[in-house]
């Protein structure tokens, strides 16, 4: 399946265009991945037999440690495209979570977070990841139980997390994967103040992964604000 093509010719065929400096190929298995054995274990067992296009293509460059602006419509696989990268991030510098999460997902819904956090248990069980969700209409007590009791990974919508910032019940000093998914929802919803305080939060030594369904100026403007240097990966309609 795309084995023999190089780097051009998958994206050619995939309707993908990236734009960057020394795009790396991308992934045509698995197997070329060099994923943690406990994650391939994973991927495998979910039925899955080859990356989404836009997983071939971001994983190396994610990979890498470098970030990523992502520009795909729903359904293509966005999900493990940023959080199985996240789990080698931990792999490599893993901390005391009670001190923190690394990984912070910012999600515009609830139904979207608690989608991600299932996701991430499910494919992070075998590597023993610990994550949890943070979202509005529900009491924080328990939310707050779990940030105390220590996670690698927050799934979060900006205004909860806000909230809890303001608290000063969690810290986000040790974050250094930060990940805004469906970035124009975000600011469709007049999230971009808790997004901006979130971020001054983050130390700028960090990894940052931007995935938005469209490229409006405000979107360019908030990547172009707090990412760094990314690669513009494009995803047209064939998957
Ligand atoms: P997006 O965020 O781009 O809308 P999701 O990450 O929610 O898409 O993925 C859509 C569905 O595809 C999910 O059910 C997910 O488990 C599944 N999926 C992800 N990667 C693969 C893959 N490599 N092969 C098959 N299915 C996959
Ligand atoms: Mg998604």
């Amino acid at each position: 399946e795309g084995s023999n093509l190089s780097g051009d010719a998958y994206r050619h065929q995939h309707e993908i265009t990236v734009t960057g400096d020394e795009v790396p190929s991308p992934f045509s298995s698995f197997e070329a991945t060099g994923f943690s054995s406990e994650i391939l274990r994973e991927v495998h067992s979910a039925g899955f037999s080859a990356p989404t296009p836009i997983q071939a293509q971001s994983w190396p460059i994610a990979l890498q440690g470098r970030d990523i602006v992502a520009i795909a419509k729903t359904g293509s696989g966005k999900t493990l495209g940023y959080l199985i990268p996240g789990f080698m991030h931990l792999k490599q510098c893993r901390k005391d979570p009670r001190m923190g999460p690394t990984v912070l997902v910012l999600s515009p819904t609830r139904e979207l977070a608690t989608q991600i956090l299932d996701e991430a248990l499910k494919f992070g069980k075998s590597s023993r990841i610990s994550c949890t969700c943070l979202y509005g209409g529900a009491p924080k007590g328990p939310q707050l139980r779990e940030i105390e009791r220590g996670v690698d990974i927050v799934v979060a919508t900006p205004g909860r997390l806000n909230d809890i910032l303001e608290m000063s019940r969690i810290s986000l000093r040790q974050v250094s994967y930060l990940v805004l998914d469906e970035a124009d929802r975000m600011l469709d919803m007049g999230f971009e103040p808790q997004i901006r305080k979130i971020v001054k939060e983050v130390p700028s030594c960090r990894q940052t992964l931007m995935y938005t369904a469209t490229w409006p100026k405000e979107v360019r403007k908030i990547a172009a604000d707090l990412l760094g240097n990314p690669v513009q990966v494009n995803i047209g309609n064939i998957n």
